[in-house]
Formats: C-alpha cells, sequence, structure tokens
C-alpha cells in the first residue's frame, strides 16, 4: 500500500494534518493541510504565519513519497506516515 507523510498538526485550524505534498508543476514540496486547505511552502513559515491557499493555485500535486522527501531533503519534516488510501484526495 502507499504511503504519504505529514509533519504536524496544523496551527490555523488545529484540525488538519499538514501533508507534505509535491508541487509538480514549480518542482518543490510544500505542506498542504487537510482541512482548511492552507499550504506551508517551507515549514519554517508555520511560525512566520507565511501562507498560500492551495484552492487558489493551478498546479499538478501528488503526496510526496519516500524517494521524492529523500531527493528534497525533507526528512525532518516526515514525522508521521499514513496510507494513501486514508488521506483526502488532492486538487
Ligand atoms: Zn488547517
Amino acid at each position: 500500500m502507499s504511503t504519504c507523510f505529514w509533519y504536524k498538526e496544523c496551527k490555523v485550524c488545529e484540525q488538519g494534518r499538514l501533508f507534505i505534498v509535491e508541487d509538480l508543476s514549480r518542482h518543490r514540496l510544500y505542506l498542504h493541510c487537510e482541512e482548511c486547505e492552507i499550504g506551508f511552502i517551507e515549514p519554517c513559515h508555520m511560525k512566520s504565519g507565511e501562507t498560500f491557499l492551495t484552492l487558489d493555485l493551478d498546479y499538478d500535486c501528488r503526496y510526496a513519497d519516500q524517494e521524492t522527501i529523500d531527493r528534497y531533503d525533507w526528512q525532518k519534516f516526515a514525522l508521521n506516515s499514513s496510507a494513501i488510501a486514508d488521506a483526502p484526495k488532492l486538487c
């Protein structure tokens, strides 16, 4: 079964998990909240409060797999894992 990874609970809505998503159009990873659809381009933006609304953007994306996370050196943000079948559908 495919696995996806998430960092922490969302600080904005305090309900969703922040999944690590690969933006295939811009070739980068970001954190995507499953509940409020907010995104953080860098995990440090959780502190600065810099967000974007993922619904406003038009791009192809998918849950980042282990190989992708290794490639972007985001292992330290992949604190939790979940089956993709249990994760919400992305754009
Ligand atoms: Zn949220």
